[in-house]
């Protein structure tokens, strides 16, 4: 049985102040709702301040990034031992980090290397963009994105897979709950491929591209889908909390 998760990525939104005033606003009725995991991804600056506030709550925490070194003369960066005292998740290969900072599937290859040796909990994502979705090349990529970023690893669960169809995300233009359970399950069939059958069924693939609590219930329905990696709607404390809510509704009720 695989947990629901629900994260949000802040990206590189709210000060410190603002972030905490986030989480306290939204905290209340985040930690009452049961049957989903919850996972907050502020900046790393904020991290120390979200960990004070939720510690001995259920709401978790994720990083948006993290370099494949564990220390040196790597100025600007944070790795793995750095974050492994501070949140429980890190996201790795966003798209966002693909297009603008040149990450390429040999680079999230090593940041998801160290982040399983370091225990934590990895959020691998991939997604095709417009372009290559028009040209019908969606499998081909995602398939490359997967066996690539996966490459030498070994399933120890602590994997969760975020697909994130670039003309998705932050356009308002949500794929239907249809086209992403057929695509996360050609992620689950390459990763019973590279890896086996029984693991790729125990690993978590979430959708993430313009969810809000006004479509969360068309992707949570899909039987491939177990949950939503959300950017845009987590910085709205009733949004967040409704998709979160409508998650754990859905799924024990399924
Ligand atoms: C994201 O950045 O991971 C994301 C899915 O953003 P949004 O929900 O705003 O489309």
């Amino acid at each position: 049985m695989r947990i629901p998760l629900i994260a949000g990525n802040w990206k590189m939104n709210t000060t410190v102040a603002q972030a905490v005033s986030l989480v306290k606003t939204m905290l209340p009725d985040l930690d009452k709702i049961s049957n989903v995991e919850k996972v907050l991804c502020p900046p790393f600056v904020s991290l120390n301040a979200i960990k004070e506030l939720i510690t001995g709550t259920s709401i978790k925490l994720g990083a948006q990034n993290m370099y494949f070194k564990d220390k040196g003369a790597y100025t600007g960066e944070i790795s793995p031992l750095m974050l492994i005292d501070v949140c429980n998740f890190v996201i790795l290969g966003h798209s966002e980090r693909r297009q603008y900072f040149a990450e390429n599937d040999e680079i999230v290859n090593k940041k998801v290397q160290v982040a399983l040796e370091s225990g934590l909990l990895s959020i691998l994502c991939v997604g095709e963009s417009l372009a290559e979705n028009e040209a019908n090349r969606t499998e081909e990529v995602i398939t490359r994105q997967i066996t690539e970023g996966l490459a030498g690893t070994k399933p120890n669960g602590k994997l969760v897979i975020a697909y994130e169809p670039i003309w998705a995300i932050g356009t308002g233009k949500a794929a239907t709950g249809k086209q992403a359970n057929a695509t996360i399950a050609l992620i689950r069939n390459t990763i019973a491929s590279l890896w086996d059958r029984g693991t790729a069924n125990t690993i978590r693939i979430l959708y993430g591209g313009s969810v809000t609590g006004a479509n969360i219930a068309e992707f949570i329905t899909e039987p491939e889908i177990d949950g939503a990696l959300v950017g845009g709607a987590s910085l709205k404390a009733d949004d967040f909390v409704s998709i979160v809510s409508q998650t754990s509704k859905i799924k024990v009720t399924k």
